[in-house]
């Protein structure tokens, strides 16, 4: 099978040294990306700014912006079976990127943003046959949410994790968390490590595709 994940999290510029990011650390994405070699995939990995080892033998493709990400993704959905997006992408950024760094003159300053492109439902148009994987990270009303976010980005599984939990969701080692597919099924995972909460959503990508 060929999988395509989607890693970490995204940087939208400021100015040339700053930026609006999020605590996702990309373990999550990572530990797909290698349990989907070990089973014996192939697998193209959309990583945005991250502090891993790449994976051995898996074709990393570097971004840095939601827009970057997006744009990867569309020239590699041909080519996959299964999508994966368990990078935390942006949801807003900036409204203009100043060329010259910003002096600190004024005691507050006004930032504009405006949405950055949502990937999954972007692409959904051109989702054919393919497996399409979305995460939902709540910190309230989780399997609500998951539902939701399931019939909008039209997605076969989601893996919701509620990121307000100890032990659970961003930087972690350990996630928990529910799967919920498209068919109506619903497991609720005790708390794993990412590499075994990984190993169960290509299992579940497998079955699938039998
Ligand atoms: O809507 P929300 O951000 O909670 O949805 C999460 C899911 O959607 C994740 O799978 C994430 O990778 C994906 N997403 C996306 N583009 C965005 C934001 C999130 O594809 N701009």
């Amino acid at each position: 099978m060929k999988v395509l994940v989607t890693a970490g999290p995204t940087h939208e510029p400021i100015d040339p040294v700053r930026f609006i990011g999020n605590r996702s650390s990309g373990k999550m994405g990572y530990a797909l990306a290698r349990s989907a070699l070990r089973r014996g995939h192939e697998v193209v990995l959309v990583s945005g700014p991250v502090a891993l080892a790449r994976p051995e033998n898996a074709v990393l493709v570097q971004v840095k912006t939601a827009e970057e990400m997006l744009e990867a993704v569309r020239q590699h959905i041909e080519w996959c079976d299964a999508l994966i997006m368990a990078a935390a992408v942006a949801d807003w950024r900036p409204r203009c990127i100043k060329a010259e760094k910003i002096k600190k003159r004024d005691a507050s300053m006004l930032l504009r943003l405006e949405p950055a492109p949502d990937i999954l439902r972007t692409i959904a148009p051109r989702k054919g046959g393919r497996i399409f994987v979305g995460f939902a990270a709540e910190t309230r009303n989780l399997k609500e949410e998951a539902v939701k976010k399931m019939e909008s980005k039209q997605l076969n599984l989601v893996v919701a994790n509620d990121v307000g939990e100890p032990g659970s969701g961003f930087e972690s080692d350990t996630n928990r968390v529910t799967l919920i597919s498209s068919d109506g099924r619903t497991d609720e995972l005790p708390l794993m490590t990412k590499d075994e909460v990984a190993e169960r959503i290509v299992k579940w990508i497998e079955e699938r595709r039998k």
